[in-house]
């Protein structure tokens, strides 16, 4: 017998390998092996197919070994795989790589912990304990609002050596303690591990009565879950995921970047408690690998995770979730393929006869169309849960702010310090927003005009505080920051715009008794710092937090009553078409952190165009309007969602190189179907990269002409693949990206 073998390459090929007897029972479609390849004696590559004869005439070589014993997916999950190759137009075997953890060795598993969980107790025990064990009596207290086993170590920051007190607990028979392994990452993920009475309201109980007759049905359906943030979203899934669970079906949750939304893993936790897997990139490999086997043995009914986790191998899958599902850290921008998981999720979701949910707060412009077109059930949750209500929004014009205090470089405005005044002084909490890392964005010179910018990018580079170094956000390059300008010898050097440090700076300045704690991809590095801020700013350990776009996510602080947006039109100006949805998102998404819990919220927008209209909508947290706004550009351009769109990058380290390539194939392109839009090629927005020039071909095809995208991708099929366009270029790298989600 003889086996097609697909390795993590950019190509379509596959090579054919004898297979040896000894291996004869094992070799199966879509097990990975080891194979000489190459130069290397033992690549690791996938088999696609079996085949009686080689069909081939060279010398065929034979199979190393396998790696795994059994194919790693079930049927469902090795379709949806090879779905994502055609889709995405990359190699299996690069599907491959991105979607299995690399190996999946044995010799991994986690350090134990000790769960404790309650027993049954009378109330007159428990009281007889008050007194005499007054610890004990703490532990039970605490175990009480717990539904699932919680770790020992999680009850140690009450009180010292709990797992003593623990122990004589059980005893006494009151709890029970196991020892068992601690799940990778889940016991971190305890902000809220409290057990919450949920009585749905009525609008809730509509759409749950609808999910779950769906669920029952055990048929393919899809929803748009459009909810306010704190419409009570999340308990929605975990019922569902709960009535999955008794029907014997697992469920998935993805969630745009899970070291962001610790609250919500928690949540599940707090529910399924060891049946949760927690999927994510941040996790070591060995970790990964013990989880994957550990949901082959069906272990876990629900899986939480970042987008890799929709290949995760759960067996009969009754939920998927994709939950905020309009935030682009769904999509994988390299390396290929790169997929979109809310749409790899339909696509799971319809192999796997799955109920299938997207949802969030502000849907993105793909999933309203849809549902406008009938192609998504739609459900609407417009009130948040109990009595929170919507902020109040106020808006303050920069420029007109700058010439009343003459203050020309203005961080906060008089509103919002105002406003800041009266919440610490009732010590309440505060968010602040300002998407941007570092302490100045743009380094120049005052008087020749030079401007610090990338060698390898064309970016200019932004100044951190720490080290007073130059750093480029793309590349990482860094060097330290010149007193004299390198042009002119100027010692006049400015650092213009403001990033998080600068407005840290100033909010000691202003306020020096605050505490404040800044949260950006700088602050965050280690594994945990995440949870460590978010846990302490929960805790009241915190008056302001401060920090870019992913303070923006998920957060759930009863007493944040302000939110101040620094500058709303970072981002606006984007060269990109999506500039104006994320911009409006961003903006509606980090207002609803205010208010919520009984305390009304208010949010203060700090913008220098007040008057543009996504701005405008924005302000009014007015959904539909800026839908139906954004729509309408949009079918004009025919971009997004009126036609599908691919993106063609080539890059190379000669610029002409790389030109003369995108003429070479825009030439191959010219017999395109009328319905198909060719744009470019054209030099990328950020024309350099990591010292790379970049080139790109836009497609669009209209869905009217072309309604399920076939006669874009049979058009790329053939004129890139088939025709081996991508391999070939001297020099040149091409990529094609499907569904693209940035133009940048
Ligand atoms: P979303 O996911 O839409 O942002 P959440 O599920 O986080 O909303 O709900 C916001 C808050 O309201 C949470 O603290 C949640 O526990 C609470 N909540 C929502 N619905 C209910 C309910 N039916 N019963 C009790 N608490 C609820
Ligand atoms: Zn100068
Ligand atoms: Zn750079």
């Amino acid at each position: 017998m003889f086996a097609d073998v697909s390795f993590p390459i950019s190509s379509y090929q596959v090579f054919t390998y004898r297979i040896p007897k000894d291996l004869s029972e094992n070799v199966e479609i879509g097990v990975r092996v080891r194979a000489p390849f190459g130069t290397k004696e033992n690549a690791q590559g996938v088999v696609v197919n079996l085949k009686r004869k080689a069909g081939f005439k060279g010398k065929v070589r034979s199979i190393g070994g396998i790696i795994d014993e059994t194919p790693l997916f079930d049927e469902t999950l090795w379709e949806l795989i090879n779905w994502v190759s055609r889709h995405y137009i990359t190699p299996l075997g690069q599907v491959m790589r991105s979607a299995v953890p690399s190996q999946l060795s044995r010799s991994y598993s986690p350090p134990e912990h000790l769960l404790v969980q309650l027993n049954s107790v009378t109330a007159e025990e428990i009281s007889a304990l008050e007194t005499r064990a007054p610890r004990q009596f703490q532990v039970i207290k605490l175990l009480e609002n717990q539904e699932t086993g919680v770790p020992v170590a999680s009850l140690n920051s009450t009180m010292p050596n709990t797992a003593a007190v623990c122990l004589a607990l059980e005893k006494k028979g009151y709890v029970s303690v196991a020892r068992v392994p601690r799940i990778p990452d889940l016991s971190d993920l305890s902000i809220t591990p409290v057990k919450k009475e949920v009585k749905f309201n009525k609008a809730q109980e509509q759409i749950v009565a609808e999910m779950e007759a769906k669920l029952r049905k055990e048929s393919f359906s899809s929803y748009l879950l459009h909810g306010v943030t704190g419409s009570g979203k999340t308990e929605i899934y975990i019922h569902l995921a709960q009535r999955a669970e008794e029907e014997g079906r697992r469920s998935i949750l993805l969630l745009p970047e899970i070291a962001l939304t610790p609250q919500i893993a928690g949540r599940f936790r707090a529910v399924f408690g060891e049946k949760v897997a927690i999927w994510h990139s941040r996790m070591t490999n060995a970790e990964r690998a013990w989880t994957w086997r550990q949901i082959c043995s069906d272990a876990f009914t629900v899986v939480v995770g970042a987008r890799s986790a929709i290949f995760t191998p759960l067996k009969n899958v009754g939920l998927i979730v994709v939950d905020e599902e309009q935030e682009s850290g769904f999509k994988q921008e390299s390396p290929a393929p790169r997929y979109h998981a809310r749409d790899v999720a339909l696509m799971r979701g319809k192999l796997s006869a799955a109920l299938t949910v997207l949802a969030g707060a502000t849907p993105s412009m793909e999933s309203y169309y849809n549902q406008a077109m009938g192609k998504l059930n739609y459900l609407r949750l417009k009130r948040r849960y109990g009595a929170a209500k919507y902020p109040r929004v106020h808006m303050v014009n920069l420029t007109t702010e700058r010439e009343e205090t003459e203050d020309y470089s203005i961080i906060l405005s008089r509103l919002l310090q105002e406003k800041m005044k009266d919440r610490l002084e009732k010590g309440e909490q505060i968010i602040l927003l300002q998407n941007r890392r570092g302490f100045a964005p743009v380094v120049s010179c005052g008087d020749c005009g030079f401007v610090e910018m990338c060698n390898q990018c064309h970016i200019t580079l932004t100044f951190h505080k720490a080290g007073e170094t130059l750093k480029c956000h793309y590349c990482n390059f860094q060097k330290s920051c010149p007193t004299t300008c390198p042009s002119c010898s100027s010692t006049r050097i400015l650092l213009g715009g403001t990033g998080t440090q600068k407005v840290e700076e100033k909010l000691v300045e202003l306020f020096p008794e605050i505490r404040c704690v800044r949260m950006d991809s700088d602050t965050t590095r280690g594994k945990g710092a995440y949870t460590r801020i978010l846990t302490k700013f929960s805790e009241g350990g915190y008056d302001v937090l401060l920090g870019t776009q992913m303070i923006a996510k998920g957060l759930d602080f009863p007493n944040v009553t302000l939110v101040g947006i620094i500058n709303a039109d970072t981002g606006l100006y984007l060269p990109d078409f999506r500039a104006g949805e994320r911009t409006f998102q961003l903006i509606y998404q980090v207002a609803g952190r205010s208010g919520r819990g009984d305390k009304p919220g208010e949010v203060v927008i700090q913008s220098n165009n007040p008057d543009h209209s996504v701005i405008k909508a924005a302000a009014r947290l007015d959904l539909e309007k800026y839908y139906n706004v954004c729509l309408s550009e949009r079918r004009e351009l025919l971009y997004v969602p009126f036609s599908w769109m691919a993106k063609v990058e080539l890059c190379g380290k000669k610029r002409r190189e790389v030109e003369v390539c995108a003429e070479l194939l825009l030439k191959r392109l010219r017999d395109k179907p009328k319905h198909l839009e060719i744009l470019g090629p054209a030099p990328c927005p950020i024309e350099r990269l990591r010292g790379n020039y970049r080139y790109q071909i836009i497609f669009k095809s209209s869905k009217e002409k072309d309604p399920n995208g076939q006669s874009l991708h049979r058009f790329l099929q053939n004129n890139l693949v088939d025709r081996g366009f991508l391999k070939r270029q001297k020099g040149v790298t091409l990529q094609v990206d499907v569904d693209p989600v940035s133009l940048l």
